[in-house]
């Protein structure tokens, strides 16, 4: 940073052009304020700007700076319109043709709107800039010649992104095509060589290829009809040797019809991300990559599956292998039970995941307090819970609170259900949402991306052997104290021997936490069952400009874990501002205040304490307890009192999971509570109150 403002005359030149409107104006089209980071007031609802020109026999460029651009805006030069802001909340430069003779001498209107009846955009746009040339001459008087390589010097794709002084997003000349993608200051290249035509000025340039490797960049000046050589050197920050990086939620504007990335660019931008195991899921489609993979020259960055979206009124649901092209999963049906027996019952398809759970689609929300209780995963309409994945982070599409799904999938895991946690993209776009920015590290042979077991891959995903990640990554180890066996995500660890179990013994619990030079991790925290074991503060253990790799072991004696339990560890830290991979707004927001994030958590580690060669859920004790206790033969009722007592002896989640249970017979969290659970069984309360309010109101 230091050095950044200590080079200003560097960034001087700009290409001619004449300003019509240098500062940023702020719009907002309707109330109520989308954002606090935005002043209570706009400046207006549209911009209505007049200005003196000459008329242009020949085509030129409007140029424009625009930031937290979410809804359709259209911009219209003297009633003509010149086409749409970028729908995109980063700050970006972009261009517009001015058709010839479309300015006048003597005043001119120029209008920026939103459609009508959009929800709420706080927008700011200005710089705006008209140049007497059209935008392939503006931006094709310089040349750039960038070369992404790993460290042996081999060419790499990658992601090269284009900033001016002020970390604003630059346009380039080319269009997508060649190996590339391209949109305003990003362009992602298949090859790791890119040949860009710019304006003149100064440019910030930065290499990267997603989570794994370093984000070197280099600041070049460059004059009209010059060509500038650079070549960046990435370096591999973070070993994830023996898992593979997949994103099981991808579309292409091609199949799904909306967001703006063709499956041509999506096969720059997957390789350019490092994404090694994509599933192809457009919206009721089933799309082959592979063909596609091949003419592009891909294939040996990655393995494709075809998958789909299975977009229901009911819930979206990523499914695959699939068929390229095959039947179909009716998307139509609403009753869940049919649903998967149907998409189970396709050729080839083990997977269904749940998507985006807490989102509103077709005015239905999958994990509304109207149809699930968080805590203790229990479906409110009695639905079959057949799907044996779940989105936690997607981030196309992220929550205000980056634990909100995380908790769900905990209460799933004490519900008994077995079901993988998952983190994917949901992208639409080359870059709004940038694909495999949260992706699923999964157990597997990673040695050639190219040629990955299909089969093996999915058995471990579906045994949990996985790591979510969003920006960061944690990983889980257990190893119990005479053992040399290392137990990890997915795994049951059993702790019988031949003479019982030996309270004695310790389990030692190693977690480490990594992220490349360029994201912060400041927490991490071990849960057992669902609720927080230990905590670690990592915001003093980071060194500037290095990777973070950092360790935390904890060693548990068996006598301290009263029955089965599973682990997980989650490590949170904040989000990643840097416009070479910055972490978006939220989707559907729970408050106006953005604070970004980013977020790990392994698969859960089965802890089979008890020694009965199996793993128990809290939900199976809680019914085991539940059929020991005594009913009262007057009343019909179980003996509260004596539940209680036996309680006494089991975890929260065992208690939450018997309050559920009596909730579904007609027997109110209260009674237990009064009969002698007490506060641990108020989060409960809480939640089935929250749940009985959403049901007689009939609110998502
Ligand atoms: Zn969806
Ligand atoms: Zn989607």
């Amino acid at each position: 940073m230091a050095m950044f403002l200590m080079m200003p005359s560097v960034w001087s030149i700009e290409p001619a052009g004449r300003v019509i409107q240098q500062d940023m104006i702020h719009l907002r089209n309707a109330e109520p304020r989308e954002w606090t980071s935005f002043p209570q007031t706009a400046e207006a609802t549209q911009l209505n700007l007049q200005f003196d020109a000459t008329a242009n026999n020949d085509p030129g460029t409007l140029t424009l700076t625009q930031a937290d651009v979410k809804e359709s805006w259209t911009i219209t030069l003297n009633k003509q319109p010149l086409g749409k802001l970028v729908r995109d909340e980063n700050r970006l430069q972009t261009d517009f043709l001015i058709p010839a003779g479309l300015l006048k001498t003597g005043q001119n209107t120029l209008t920026i709107a939103c459609r009508k009846n959009a929800p709420a955009d706080d927008i700011l746009v200005g710089q705006i800039t008209i140049h007497p040339s059209p935008p392939e001459s503006l931006r094709g008087a310089a040349t750039l010649q960038v070369a992404i390589t790993d460290q042996n010097q081999t060419p790499t794709p990658g992601r090269i992104t284009l900033t001016n002084e002020h970390d604003i997003l630059m346009p380039v000349g080319n269009q997508s095509g060649n190996h590339l993608a391209i949109r305003e200051g990003v362009i992602y290249t298949a090859t790791g060589e890119a040949v860009l035509g710019v304006a003149p000025g100064t440019y910030r340039i930065t290499a990267g290829r997603g989570f794994e490797y370093s984000a070197p960049s280099t600041v070049v000046r460059i004059a009209a009809g010059e060509t500038v050589k650079r070549t960046l050197i990435l370096e591999r920050q973070v070993d994830t040797s023996g898992w593979i990086a997949s994103d099981t939620h991808v579309h292409t504007v091609t199949y799904s019809g909306h967001g703006d990335c063709t499956i041509e660019e999506r096969m720059a931008t997957l390789a350019g991300e490092g994404i090694e195991f994509p599933i192809a899921t457009d919206h009721n489609r089933q799309i082959d990559y592979q063909p596609v993979a091949e003419t592009a020259g891909v294939t040996e960055h990655f393995t494709p599956v075809v998958g789909n979206e299975v977009t229901t009124k009911h819930g979206h649901f990523n499914v695959f292998p699939a068929v390229a092209d095959g039947k179909l999963p009716d998307h139509n049906q609403l009753e869940w039970s049919k649903l998967f027996d149907d998409i189970y019952t396709q050729d080839r398809t083990r997977v269904a995941i749940l998507n985006h759970a807490r989102d509103l689609h077709s005015s239905f929300r999958p994990f509304s307090p109207r149809h699930h209780l968080s805590l203790t995963g229990d479906n409110l309409d009695g639905w079959q819970q057949e799907f044996n994945a779940m989105e936690l982070i997607n981030s196309g599409a992220v929550q205000t609170d980056p634990m909100e799904l995380f908790l769900d999938w905990c209460g799933l895991i004490n519900h008994g259900l077995n079901v993988t946690p998952v983190g994917c993209s949901d992208s639409h776009d080359v870059s709004r949402y940038i694909v495999g920015q949260a992706r699923t590290y999964i157990k597997v042979d990673d040695r050639v991306p190219g040629n990955i077991n299909v089969k093996k891959a999915i058995d471990s995903f579906l045994a949990g052997r996985v790591i979510v990640s969003y920006g960061i990554l944690v990983k889980l180890e257990v190893k119990i104290s005479d053992q040399n066996v290392r137990h990890g995500p997915g795994d049951l660890v059993h702790f019988n021997t031949e003479n019982g179990v030996d309270a004695q013994k310790m389990v030692a619990v190693t977690a480490s936490v990594m992220a490349p030079e360029w994201t912060t991790p400041n927490e991490l925290r071990l849960f057992l069952n669902g609720q927080t074991k230990f905590s670690v503060d990592l915001r003093n253990q980071r060194r500037n400009n290095a990777p973070m790799s950092a360790t935390a072991t904890w060693n548990i004696p068996i006598s301290e874990i009263p029955h089965d339990a599973w682990i997980t560890a989650v490590a949170t830290g904040d989000g990643i501002k840097s416009p070479h991979w910055p972490t978006a707004k939220p989707y559907q927001p729970d408050s106006p205040t953005f604070q970004p994030h980013t977020f790990s958590c392994t698969g859960p580690i089965r802890l089979d304490i008890d020694g009965n060669g199996s793993f128990d859920a809290a939900r199976d004790y809680a019914a085991k307890l539940l059929a020991e206790t005594p009913v009262d033969t007057a009343t019909k009722q179980p003996d509260l009192q004596h539940l209680a007592r036996s309680l006494a002896q089991y975890d929260e989640a065992v208690v939450h999971q018997t309050l559920a249970i009596l909730a579904s017979k007609g027997i109110e969290p209260s009674h237990l509570i009064s009969s002698g659970v007490g506060k641990r069984g108020r989060a409960f309360e809480r939640q089935w109150r929250l749940a009985t309010q959403a049901r007689i109101e009939q609110r998502e």
